[in-house]
């Protein structure tokens, strides 16, 4: 069992804060993803719970142990670092082989756990070659097996795919999945890339300036973001907001429209909807389009609702041209609303 309980953390550099009180506890075996916007504090906290950064105030606790105060290879972790320290002059079995030999492990158990992990990763052609001459995508994958030999209850992964071309990326982040649900560890995984987040993840905590705004599946963060920032900050292109006025009981004006909404006890809300969720019928917004980018499958249409821009996702067997008038329904049970002082969700 190595669930892993953040409790309250927090760290300065000097006066600068980059994380404030974070509460986050990672089950046994989950797939947890820290996404958020370059300088959010997601290498921090990782590197907290690795033991390569002392936090300021708080705990860390992983398979019920207190580990704060141990270093690093007390911990029970592996690492996985953007730039993966795999070593040029050694073979990739001797990669791969490393921490094995650092923990003193019988030669027979290694080249066993060394053989495994490298099929795991599809490089057990690969064993005899010298690192230095591996391919980044390869090296990447050996970056891996060797923290998968460790067969640690935690893995920690920075960006590990970050090096790769889009190809590459798109093949490993598969085979990452893959690998990690069937070797039962713990993960937590720092990236910036949504796509990733959404396809690697069992959740997703979603930080911004130093704090967790939302931790849920990618589903919950992708539908029911818990506030503006995670509706705009997930999702591409992101949610529209238009400011709504109270009409009475539950009843909303949009841009001109009428919305059922919750009676929030406001005067004000903003109304949310995602893109892909309006549809092209009377009584819509009145949006004008200015920008009309076919993308295959789907027509990203820029509009102006308002006199503010309006995005909208529409199948592309409709026509649309700029200049062209549009009446955009958004679909009722897609609507989301958030309290425009606090942003979060109402
Ligand atoms: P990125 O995606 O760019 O790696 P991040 O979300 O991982 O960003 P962190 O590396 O955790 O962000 O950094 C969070 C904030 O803390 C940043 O503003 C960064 O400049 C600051 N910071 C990080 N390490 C230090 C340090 N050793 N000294 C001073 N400031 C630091």
């Amino acid at each position: 069992m190595a669930e892993i309980v953040i409790k309250n953390v927090a760290k300065s550099f000097g006066s600068f804060k980059a994380l404030h009180s974070i509460d986050l506890t990672i089950s046994d075996q989950e797939f947890m993803v820290l996404l958020g916007a370059s300088g959010c504090g997601k290498t921090t906290l990782l590197r907290i719970v690795a033991g390569l950064e002392t936090p300021t105030q708080g705990e860390v606790w992983i398979g019920g142990r207190r580990v704060d105060h141990l270093p690093p290879r007390e911990r029970g972790i592996a690492m996985v670092f953007q730039n993966y320290a795999v070593f040029p002059h050694l073979t990739v079995f001797e990669n791969i082989a490393f921490g094995l030999r650092m923990k003193k492990l019988p030669q027979a158990e290694i080249d066993g756990r060394v053989t495994r992990t490298a099929e795991l990763m599809h490089i057990e052609q690969l064993l005899k070659r010298y690192s230095g001459q591996l391919s980044g995508g390869q090296r990447q994958r050996v970056a891996v097996a060797r923290a998968l030999a460790m067969e640690p209850d935690v893995i920690l992964m920075d960006e590990p795919l970050s090096n790769l071309d889009a190809l590459l990326r798109l093949e490993m982040r598969a085979e990452l999945k893959g690998v990690l649900a069937a070797s039962k560890t713990t993960t937590i995984y720092v990236t910036h890339d949504q796509v990733e987040a959404m396809s690697l993840a069992d959740r997703i905590s979603v930080m911004n300036q130093g704090r967790i705004v939302q931790a849920a599946t990618p589903v919950e963060v992708y539908r029911n973001p818990a506030a503006r920032f995670v509706g705009s900050f997930i999702g591409n292109p992101p949610m529209n907001f238009i400011p709504a006025t109270r009409e009475g009981e539950g009843r909303w004006n949009v841009a001109g429209i009428t919305v059922e909404g919750p009676d929030a006890g406001r005067e004000r809300l903003d109304f949310a909807i995602r893109p892909e969720d309006v549809d092209i019928a009377p009584g819509g917004l009145k949006a004008t389009a200015r920008v009309v980018e076919p993308l295959g499958a789907h027509t990203l249409v820029t509009t102006e609702v308002n006199g503010a821009m309006f995005r909208a996702v529409l199948d592309s067997d409709i026509r649309v041209s700029p200049g062209d008038e549009l009446s955009l329904v958004p679909k009722p049970d897609r609507v989301r609303w958030f309290d425009p002082e606090t942003t979060a969700a109402v």
